[in-house]
């Protein structure tokens, strides 16, 4: 199938006044049509400053190399070393604007906590219609005239508009009677609606059929638009924001983190709600980020294991999550209790994340790895293609269970 998105030996380091931070240190990663590639890791393990790399969003005390192409466009800026001034700063302009193109239009990201930063003191209906207006997806409404109201096709093409995605999308002919009949009753109620409407109304129509129609995809009732934040659940919230992500109809959306912060049964909601995006084909391709292993299992089709600013492993569920092949994924994977074995102990890794500014010059994970040998602190190891589309960053491509079990008898 199609590759998207393309990463290749991406690096990122952050500026700081401790010193340059490597928050990621040449990922090399794909997302191909039709699928969805699941990131997990530990907190700082560089999940969301990959995600933000994407868009070109990351902050300006970042310096990134390496390469990301979403079809055949370039979508880093690798010529900040470039020697000439004016060469850099046109470079510059024209990356800008093609991911101007690209943002929210092509790809577009459910944020990391926002469903937590709306304004308190607008609705939502305010702050989901400043993102349709930010990418201007009223502007084709805007040049709209008396008489396209009027004509048959039109006003099919707009009940077109407020129809039921999920229902448009069935191709059994049982369907299609309905359909038919749905989009009849919406086009006679349409033309009833407009009569009496100034041309100024009929375009807020529009509009608001636009908005109402994002929500309803995301699952977000369109009667609680002119609520407020507060007077809303989380799970609710989080709805608004994937509404958002859905507006102008991108053909990838990157959540960072989706159902953080919710309880678990909300959780279970947003992961139905999105995996319903992907069945319903509202969004066919999707990156979804979080450090819970659950989420991602439950969503992904190909899984990467970060562990400070590395891919440790990568492959799809099975082998990540029956078999995995990397000391790092083996001991998340037991760090987490399974739903079949309530009484399995469950296990932290011991020790922590290496320091970033002065990373260790062997593997990152060597000083809590239970498999640890000398090498392991002198060397990089090697990325190994275990089979076709399964991957190890590990001077060892079997896991020794047995030592597994001896580290975890001497930490208890
Ligand atoms: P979490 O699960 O907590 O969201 P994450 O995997 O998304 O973590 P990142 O936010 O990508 O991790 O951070 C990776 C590393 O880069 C961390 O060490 C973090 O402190 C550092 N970092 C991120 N943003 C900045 C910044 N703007 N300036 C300096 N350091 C940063
Ligand atoms: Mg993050």
């Amino acid at each position: 199938s199609k590759t998207l998105i393309k990463i290749d030996n991406l690096s990122v380091h952050f500026r700081t006044f401790e010193g340059r931070v490597q928050a990621l240190n040449g990922i090399n990663l794909d997302l191909n049509e039709g699928e969805i590639l699941g990131i997990i890791g530990e907190s700082g393990s560089g999940k969301s400053t990959t995600a933000l790399s994407l868009l070109g969003l990351l902050p300006d005390n970042a310096e990134v190399t390496g390469s990301v192409v979403y079809l055949d466009k370039d979508i880093i800026n690798s010529n900040d070393t470039v020697s000439d001034k004016k060469m850099r700063v046109k470079a510059r302009r024209m990356l800008d604007q093609r991911l101007a193109e690209i943002r929210w239009k092509e790809i577009s990201m459910i944020f990391q906590g926002a469903m937590n930063a709306f304004n308190p003191v607008h609705t939502i209906r305010n702050q989901i219609k400043e993102v349709f207006e930010i990418h201007n997806t009223f502007s084709d409404l805007s040049n709209l005239k008396e008489e396209d109201f009027i004509d048959e096709g039109n006003l099919r093409a707009r009940a077109n508009e407020m129809a039921l995605e999920d229902i448009k999308d069935k191709e059994s002919a049982e369907f299609k009677i309905i359909e038919d009949k749905i989009y009849d009753e919406m086009v006679e109620k349409l033309r009833n609606d407009l009569k009496t409407m100034s041309l100024k109304d009929k375009k807020r129509l529009l509009e608001n059929n636009r908005m109402e129609s994002s929500c309803r995809k995301a699952g977000f009732n369109p009667k609680f638009l002119d609520a407020y934040p507060h007077e809303l659940s989380g799970g609710m919230k989080q709805r608004g924001i994937i509404a958002m992500a859905l507006a102008l109809n991108p053909k990838v959306v990157i959540a960072d983190e989706p159902t953080t912060g919710l309880d678990v049964i909300t959780q279970a909601k947003i992961i139905k709600e999105l995996k319903g995006l992907k069945d319903s084909k509202t969004i066919r391709s999707m990156i979804v980020i979080s450090h819970d292993v659950g989420v991602v299992s439950q969503l992904a089709n190909y899984v990467a294991v970060m562990y400070a600013g590395r891919v440790m492993e990568y492959g799809e569920p099975k082998d990540i999550f029956v078999n995995p092949r990397n000391p790092y994924t083996y001991a998340l994977m037991h760090s987490y209790p399974s739903i079949d074995a309530t009484k399995q102990r469950i296990h932290g890794i011991p020790g922590s994340v290496p320091d970033l500014i002065d990373p260790p010059k062997g593997c990152y994970f060597a000083s809590r790895c239970f498999m640890a040998e000398e090498i392991c602190h002198r060397e990089k190891p090697p990325l190994r293609n275990l089979s076709q589309d399964h991957k190890s960053l590990c001077h060892f491509d079997q896991i020794d269970e047995e030592r597994y079990l001896n580290a975890q008898r001497y930490s208890d």
